[in-house]
């Protein structure tokens, strides 16, 4: 299996360069933020509860988005590999994911991590917002919150990988092809091994 995180702040490019690379790799996507909007559109009582969180740009419990990820790894027993978007998203998560995988007899091969400035996040969120119908999207003060969240929580993600040498850092400004060209170069080194 290989197993690659596509890390970074909101609005750093992981939806759109996740589309790009499981067409290439045969990767199985999984995005807890897509999980937990499909929640929401089916107004299940997890989709409810998250949704008051994902307004105020909060993160939602480890546990329902751990939940939520363990449910999808047994349902894909034949996947090649998974690209995970958006999870882990704190130290918690980062460690019941390496326990999910390693009931696999798996791991993370990868960490790729998407390089944006605060100024360059905050215009694509707003402009995304314009027509992604997300709300979390439209205000600037729910964009700061979730920056925020990235700073105070999800930035760990990273310290927890790099040290086992797991990270590489990619610079997230410049064409989609030209960062996605980036993210494969550094997969296909490892693909080789
Ligand atoms: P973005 O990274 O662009 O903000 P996502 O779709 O990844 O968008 O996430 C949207 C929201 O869903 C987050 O602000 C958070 O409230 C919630 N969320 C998604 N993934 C997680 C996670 N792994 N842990 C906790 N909350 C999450």
């Amino acid at each position: 299996m290989f197993n690659l995180i596509l890390f970074g702040p909101p609005g750093s490019g992981k939806g759109t360069q996740s589309e790009k690379l499981i067409a290439r790799y045969g990767l199985k996507h999984l995005s807890t933020g897509d999980l937990l909007r499909s929640e929401i559109a089916s107004q299940t009582p997890l989709g409810i509860a998250a949704k008051s969180l994902m307004d105020k740009g909060q993160l939602v419990p480890d546990e329902v988005v751990i939940g939520m990820i363990d449910h999808a790894l047994v349902n894909n027993p034949k996947a090649r590999g998974f690209l995970f978007d958006g999870f882990p998203r704190t130290k918690a998560q980062s460690e019941a994911l390496d326990a999910l995988l390693k009931k696999k007899g798996a791991s993370i091969n990868v960490v790729l991590a998407l390089n944006v400035t605060e100024d360059e996040l905050i215009k694509r969120l707003l402009n995304r917002g314009l027509t992604s119908g997300r709300s979390d999207d439209t205000k600037e003060d729910v964009i700061r919150a979730r920056i925020g969240e990235y700073h105070n929580k999800t930035s760990t993600v990273a310290d927890y990988y790099d040290k086992f040498g797991k990270v590489v850092l990619i610079k997230g400004e410049g064409s989609v092809d030209e960062i996605f060209d980036a993210l494969s170069a550094e997969i296909d080194k490892r693909l080789d091994k």
